[in-house]
């Protein structure tokens, strides 16, 4: 199944013949190969973004994704919040690419009629120690280029949302809303229109590196499903990219370290958290017009109040650090998925 999707697929490119000059991959001997443009693993919004603007280029792009559609992990499982750009420090590159790309995200919005709206944000100090931290944020929000934040005074906050308390509060008009699955499916689109192909339940399972080209080896999710970690994995094939994108979301970094060759001071470690989301139930009005945030906690916004585009209100997410997964749930993205 996977060989047959994968050889429609790269019918156009002449097989490789297997030379396992490296010894570590010797055991891999007689698996079909295949040569390919772009490979970008993983169809979460950062995948899809990618493959378009790939595809777009020109570039010949094949998408692999271990589950049965795209957009099943973090990027369908998040407040769909589009940030203003504030909280990251100056002059990173988080800070750079949140407000470029907050003003290119609601572009496209437009431009390809996805339901969002910008709502507006309150970030709010609700003790006296806090305020300072309000103060701070402000300054680093105008340091990164954010325009039209506004201090207030509790009491005008809370004439803007009267279910709030608060002592202090930071407006920040730039931010809000937008419909992830709709944002999502216009990216599939257009990277299909211009030629991308996706092949789903294909999980990259690891690679080698080999004159200095990163190999994929690659299976079908269902051949894995009953792997217990405790015998090496055989790919079903292995596909030879001119460039990969490695956009497996929370795998990646466990993806990478299965890249035999890839030095691992390359790979950045993991720190992972779970979080979870309460919906107010038994309410047909919705109590707040704007998002409405606490100051950041460590390893998070806090829990704040989103609203998506019906209307509904969720709460959350809430902060549980945990030691981590086991490397075969995390790099087939299982224990996310299940969660
Ligand atoms: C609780 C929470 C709230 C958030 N809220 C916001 C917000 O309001 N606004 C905002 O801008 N950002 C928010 N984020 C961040 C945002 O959701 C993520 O940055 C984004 O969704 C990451 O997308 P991704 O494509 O990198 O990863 P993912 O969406 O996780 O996609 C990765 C894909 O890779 C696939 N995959 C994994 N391993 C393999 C493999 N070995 N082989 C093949 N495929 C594989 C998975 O199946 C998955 O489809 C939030 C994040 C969290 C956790």
């Amino acid at each position: 199944m996977l060989k047959s999707t994968l050889d429609r697929i790269v019918r156009s490119h002449r097989n490789v013949t297997s030379s396992c000059s490296i010894s570590s991959i010797s055991s891999i001997c007689g698996v079909p190969k295949e040569k390919v443009d772009c490979v970008v693993i993983g169809a979460g919004v950062v995948g899809l973004a990618l493959a378009r603007e790939l595809a777009l280029k020109g570039r010949e792009v094949l998408v692999l994704d271990s589950a049965p559609t795209f957009g099943t992990s973090t990027s369908s499982r998040n407040s769909e919040v589009i940030h203003a750009g504030i909280y990251y420090p100056t002059h990173s590159l988080k800070a750079k690419f949140c407000v470029r790309g907050r003003d290119l995200l609601y572009k496209y919005c437009s431009q390809h009629n996805i339901p969002h709206k910008q709502i507006g944000k309150l970030i709010v100090a609700t003790r006296s120690s806090e305020i300072p931290k309000l103060h701070n944020l402000m300054h680093r929000g105008i340091q990164n280029g954010v325009d039209g934040l506004v201090m207030m005074e509790g009491s005008e906050a809370m004439r803007m949302e009267p279910e709030l308390a608060c002592l202090k509060a930071l407006l920040s008009p730039l931010s809000g809303i937008v419909d992830t699955h709709s944002l999502m499916l216009s990216l599939v689109g257009e990277a299909e229109n211009h030629g991308t192909t996706f092949s789903y339940n294909t999980a990259v399972i690891g690679g080698h590196i080999q004159q200095n080209h990163l190999c994929l080896h690659v299976s079908e999710t269902k051949t894995l499903e009953n792997w217990n970690g405790k015998f090496p994995l055989q790919p079903e094939m292995i596909l030879i990219p001119k460039l990969v994108v490695n956009s497996a979301g929370l795998s990646a970094p466990a993806l990478a370290k299965r890249f035999d060759g890839l030095r691992t001071e390359h790979i950045p470690p993991s720190h992972l958290a779970r979080g979870c989301y309460f919906t107010l139930s038994n309410t047909t009005i919705c109590p707040f017009r704007h998002l409405i945030y606490p100051i950041p906690e460590d390893g998070g916004l806090g829990v704040h109040v989103t609203l998506d585009l019906n209307g509904q209100v969720k709460f959350g997410p809430d902060v549980e650090w945990i030691d981590g997964v086991d490397d075969v749930s995390s790099f087939l993205n299982k224990r996310w998925s299940q969660v």
